[in-house]
C-alpha cells in the first residue's frame, strides 16, 4: 500500500498536528499550574482533571499521527488498509482509521 496522498496537502496536514500539539501542551501546562494554585485556578478537582486527560489524550494522538507521517503509515487505515479519504483527515488530522472503521 502505497501512499496517495501528495506532499502539499501533507504538509499542511502536518502543520496542523504540529499546532494542535502546541496548544495542547500548553493546554496542559495551564491546567497543571491551575491544580497547583489554592482553590484550582477557579476548576473543580474533578473537571481539572477531565481536561487534563483530555488534553494528554490530544498530545498523544498528535505525536501518534506525526510519527506515521515519518514512517509513512500516515492517511492509511489502521484497520483496512486503505486510504483515509483526504476530507477526514482534514476535519481530524490525528485519525488513523477510515469512517468506515470508526467504532461508534
Ligand atoms: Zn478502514
Amino acid at each position: 500500500m502505497t501512499v496517495t496522498i501528495t506532499e502539499e496537502p501533507l504538509e499542511l496536514l502536518r502543520s496542523m498536528l504540529e499546532e494542535q500539539f502546541v496548544v495542547h501542551t500548553n493546554r496542559l501546562t495551564e491546567l497543571t499550574i491551575c491544580g497547583r494554585l489554592p482553590g484550582h485556578g477557579g476548576y473543580d478537582a474533578r473537571s481539572l482533571d477531565a481536561l487534563a486527560d483530555t488534553a494528554r489524550q490530544g498530545i498523544a494522538d498528535t505525536a501518534r499521527a506525526l510519527r506515521r507521517m515519518s514512517d509513512g503509515t500516515y492517511g492509511i487505515c489502521r484497520v483496512c488498509d486503505q486510504p483515509i479519504p483526504l476530507g477526514r483527515l482534514r476535519a481530524v488530522p490525528h485519525a488513523d482509521v477510515c469512517t468506515r472503521c470508526q467504532p461508534h
